[in-house]
């Protein structure tokens, strides 16, 4: 994997705007995607997570999967699948819901609690670990070189 780069976002609206970034650099490539969100429990990954659906054209809010562990967006190139696997109790039961299905060309897949599904989720292709610093928050990116302007 390359390099990490790090950031320093200061608030919630300056976090979407990150996020829109990132979903533009995502957006770019064809081949299947598997982002896992590291950070605690508010910690920013659902509002990343709002930004990068925005960058492939998503515009109203953001449900939290908690409960649902998946929500899905369809755009016209390409599906996203939104996780949250904080509630899961085991890994096997994301094989029970057929989550191999989602692992396809032209899908991205948005991990928050990706620890929880260890052994059954594909390797990520990038990693964002996001914590808290102060007022605003630090984020480390891996495996996205490009990140848009
Ligand atoms: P998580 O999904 O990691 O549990 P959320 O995205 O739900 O976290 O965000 C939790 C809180 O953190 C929200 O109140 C949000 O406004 C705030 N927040 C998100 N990003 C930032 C940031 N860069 N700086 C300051 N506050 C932020
Ligand atoms: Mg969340």
């Amino acid at each position: 994997m390359s390099s990490v780069q790090e950031f320093y976002i200061d608030n919630e609206a300056d976090m979407v705007v990150f996020g829109e970034r990132i979903g533009r650099s995502l957006r770019a490539q064809s081949a299947f995607q598997c982002v896992f969100l590291n950070g605690d429990l508010g910690a920013g990954k659902t509002t990343l997570s709002r930004g990068i659906l925005r960058a492939f054209g998503h515009q109203g809010a953001v449900k939290s999967p908690t409960y649902t562990l998946v929500e899905i967006y369809e755009f016209a190139d390409r599906r996203l699948y939104h996780f949250d696997l904080y509630r899961l109790g085991d890994p096997e039961e994301l094989e029970y819901m057929g989550i191999r299905d989602y692992f396809t060309e032209g899908s991205v897949c948005l991990m928050e609690w990706p620890e929880r599904g260890q052994g059954v989720l594909p390797k990520p292709n990038v990693l964002i670990d996001i914590k808290v610093e102060g007022a605003g928050r630090k984020v480390l990116i891996t495996g996205l070189d490009d990140i848009k302007a």
